[in-house]
């Protein structure tokens, strides 16, 4: 087996509309109502299924309620072609995101990790999976021993791990230490540097990590490694409609181009090409560009 694991959260979003967020006490009538199947980890699992040349190519770690929106959040994945033999079913609910989103696109989000909080460390299985791969792709939204046992599992067999640091939050050394690549957004970054400037930020990380891209939103991203000068690369102008997923899409195709041997800079141009992709769509799987529209989009761009 070769490819791409993600070891990492599936959470149903269960989104509701409204014109304004309801304060304590209130209570509003909202405009409508969606079950989104999301989740950093699934995302990033549905993302490089698509981007890959084929979607067996990768597989998921991580566990899914004993409830109807675990059934849901499964056939997601398995629809987009995600391997889900190392998924489990934990007895009890899934991992649910309680999204209000008012009429400007802010939101409010409640975040209960369910099933995902189950997942404390590896099984046999999972490591066996996990060094038979490339790339280890890692979030925050599981259980931080899960997430270094991961990170360290991969260590062990030489495969590349990939952190999305989010939620944001400080992490420990020891996790840094065996952390490949190291992909915040501006935001994450700031907070893990303690500096709000990218540039610097990202040197500051080079100090714990060998290699950095900060994604920049519409700015596009910034790459910093011990070995090289950084450079940045920008994104395509695009009319954005929906930045749900955005990064995760991002990381899902880099790690396929990664995989794939391209040099770096071609890797983050072809990720940049979907991640603009996915914004322009509303939603988060959903919105998700396959491998053949990223081609064509890079082509027609070059
Ligand atoms: P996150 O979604 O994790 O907050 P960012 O907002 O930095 O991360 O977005 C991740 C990547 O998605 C960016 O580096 C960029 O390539 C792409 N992207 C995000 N917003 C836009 C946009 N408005 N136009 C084009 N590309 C975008």
């Amino acid at each position: 087996m070769t490819g791409i694991v993600v070891l990492g959260s599936t959470n149903m979003d269960l989104v509701a509309y409204v014109a304004h967020a309801p304060k304590r006490g209130e209570t509003v009538t909202g405009r409508e109502f969606r079950t989104i199947p999301g989740g950093k980890g699934a995302n990033q699992a549905v993302a490089a299924a698509r981007a890959a040349r084929s979607g067996g190519d990768v597989a998921m770690i991580g566990a899914v309620g004993s409830d109807d929106f675990g059934v849901r959040l499964r056939q997601t994945l398995v629809s987009s072609g995600v391997d889900t033999e190392h998924l489990r079913t934990a007895e009890g609910p899934s991992g649910t995101a309680h999204i209000v989103v008012d009429h400007e696109g802010g939101n409010a989000i409640v975040v209960i990790p369910g099933a995902n909080g189950t997942v404390t460390s590896l099984t046999p299985g999972d490591e066996a999976r996990i060094a038979a791969a490339d790339s280890l792709l890692l979030q925050l939204e599981l259980p931080l021993t899960a997430v270094l046992d991961g990170a360290e599992a991969a260590r062990r067999h030489g495969v590349r791990t990939v952190l999305t640091p989010a939620p944001a939050q400080p992490l420990p050394p020891e996790l840094l230490a065996v952390t490949d690549l190291l992909v915040p957004n501006e935001h994450e970054a700031a907070i893990l540097a303690g500096v709000a400037d990218p540039h610097i930020a990202a040197e500051a990380l080079l100090l714990q990590v060998p290699e950095v891209v900060i994604t920049l939103g519409a700015a596009g991203c910034l790459y910093a490694s011990r070995e090289t000068e950084p450079f940045a690369v920008p994104a395509p102008r695009v009319r954005a409609v929906d930045t749900t997923a955005a990064g995760d899409t991002f990381v899902g195709a880099l790690a396929v181009a990664l995989g794939e041997g391209r040099p770096m800079q071609q890797a983050l141009t072809w990720a940049s090409t979907a991640a603009a992709l996915c914004v322009q769509r509303h939603g988060a799987s959903t919105s998700m560009p396959y491998r053949t529209e990223i081609d064509a989009t890079e082509t027609g761009a070059s």
